[in-house]
């Protein structure tokens, strides 16, 4: 090539100006950790390259060696409930999921059911006006009358249906059988929450005079519960060929049924939350009623085998399974935890969780922090490859992570409406940055960027419906 030749080319190529570019970062990519940067342009990403040749960019962020990875997935967030609006909404929760460098929410009904189309439809646009991330939503929770609907919300790109297996929303295997054969014609999933309820009602009354310990909860709640319900929800999925996605899944009981149900080829894929992966049982009676939650708080062996479980591609998802409360409806639970709320904030801290008590203690790699984080919830959600993954023609969904950088976890930097977390006063490693959201940012070293209506609603699908690895 003659000089003239390659001076043209230079300068044409510098001439290509894009709306954002992030240099000198380290890419989280399919294959591992990369020097370089993105460009992005309109919302998405348009290049990925060494630094020497990135476009110059409206905006140029410099990383200083920093990890850009996808935006999290977060598939089970109870953030906005029309009859619990003291508890969370679509501007506080999505403003607490950016700080925590999550760029996709995907709902979970809480008390209120989204098994209509109006029900859906009001929690669209209630996420439309409000949300500063993308969203979707989760479905349910099926029972015997409503499941006529599944055809119906998947038409409206929600593919994606809850059921319980226990109280306060249980289905019985019948429903649970039926439900997924009509869910899996349709391309969907169903999530369901395995505890079985003939084992929580007896060693329930075996807790009888002991309800002022919060660790009563946790016993009252056995492995045994969650790992009967596995097996069950295992033999429905076998037989119906549908794919069963398993809430937060927790003891080791429970994750050898996963485990066996996956060497045999069953379409399981299952979640874990990072108060699971951070605290165990023996904590509750010092932490107090704020670490209620179902299931609950297990075992340190239980929480060790959650670890290796990732690692070995037991658990596909990580999930907040965000659900706090005004701190009132935690305090009823002082004499007796049976009256406090059931439910713990996370959507802050799933990234936090995984960077600090994994990456940092040698517990987790960044390619399955990639996996459990964006790229197998964005498969399982049918939002792949518009999300979670940096590639070019993907959305510009991405958070800035500083791995080593110390925080003390205190309340006041949560943007959650309740105002407390369970994870006050410990200091953790390994902090994310900035948030971005198809191009835009929507957070930055502790405070908010972007508007309330900046999110929109993501259906399901496009990508690919059936689970794949
Ligand atoms: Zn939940």
């Amino acid at each position: 090539m003659s000089s003239s030749v390659t001076a043209s080319w230079r300068k044409r190529r510098m001439s290509r100006s894009v709306d954002l570019v992030v240099r000198d970062a380290r890419l989280l990519l399919e294959s591992g950790l990369v020097r370089g940067g993105i460009g992005v342009s309109d919302g998405v990403i348009v290049v990925i390259a060494s630094d020497e040749h990135l476009p110059s960019g409206e905006r140029v962020i410099e990383a200083g060696g920093k990890i850009l990875m996808p935006g999290l997935i977060d598939g089970h967030a109870h953030i906005y409930d029309p009859d619990m609006k003291g508890h969370e909404d679509f501007t506080s929760g999505s403003r607490a999921a950016a700080a925590g460098g999550v760029t996709t929410i995907i709902d979970m009904p809480l008390v209120s059911q989204v098994a209509s189309t109006k029900e859906a439809d009001h929690k669209i646009s209630e996420g439309l006006s409000k949300s500063i991330v993308d969203f979707s939503l989760n479905a349910g929770m099926l029972n015997s009358d409503n499941t006529p609907v599944i055809p119906l919300l998947i038409e409206r790109g929600i593919a994606a249906f809850k059921a319980f297996m226990c109280e306060p929303f249980y289905a019985n295997n019948g429903v649970i059988t039926q439900a997924m054969s009509e869910v899996s014609e349709h391309g969907g999933h169903i999530t369901l929450h395995a505890e079985d309820q003939g084992v929580l009602d007896e060693f329930a009354k075996e807790m009888e005079g002991e309800w002022d310990a919060p660790i009563s909860h946790s016993l009252s709640r056995p492995n045994l519960a969650e790992q009967l319900a596995i097996g069950q929800a295992v033999r429905i999925a076998e037989k119906t060929g549908g794919h069963l996605h398993l809430a937060h899944v927790t003891t080791r009981e429970g994750l050898h049924e996963v485990e066996r149900a996956k060497l045999h080829g069953v379409t399981v894929s299952s979640e874990v939350c990072p108060h699971h992966l951070m605290f165990h049982r023996d904590e509750m009676n010092i932490l107090g009623p704020k670490s209620k939650m179902n299931p609950p708080l297990r075992a340190k062996e239980d929480r060790a085998a959650l670890w290796s479980a990732i690692l070995r591609g037991v658990i596909d998802t990580a999930v907040s399974d965000h659900a706090p409360c005004p701190i009132e409806e935690k305090d009823e639970g002082s004499d007796d935890i049976r009256n406090a709320w059931s439910g713990v904030d996370g959507i802050q801290m799933i990234l936090r969780v995984l960077l600090s008590e994994g990456i940092n203690r040698g517990r987790l790699s960044y390619t399955r922090l990639l996996n459990i984080a964006s790229r197998r919830p964005a498969k399982i959600f049918g939002i792949y490859p518009k999300k979670g993954v940096l590639q070019v023609g993907s959305d510009a969904d991405f958070v800035i992570v500083d791995p080593t950088r110390e925080e003390k976890i205190t309340s006041e930097i949560m943007f959650s409406k309740c105002g407390w977390t369970l994870y006050d006063r410990r200091t953790m490693t390994g902090v994310p940055i900035m948030t971005f959201v198809r191009g835009v940012s929507v957070y930055e070293s502790g405070s908010i960027q972007a508007n309330p209506g900046h999110g929109e609603f993501l259906r399901m699908g496009g990508g690919g419906l059936n689970y794949e690895e």
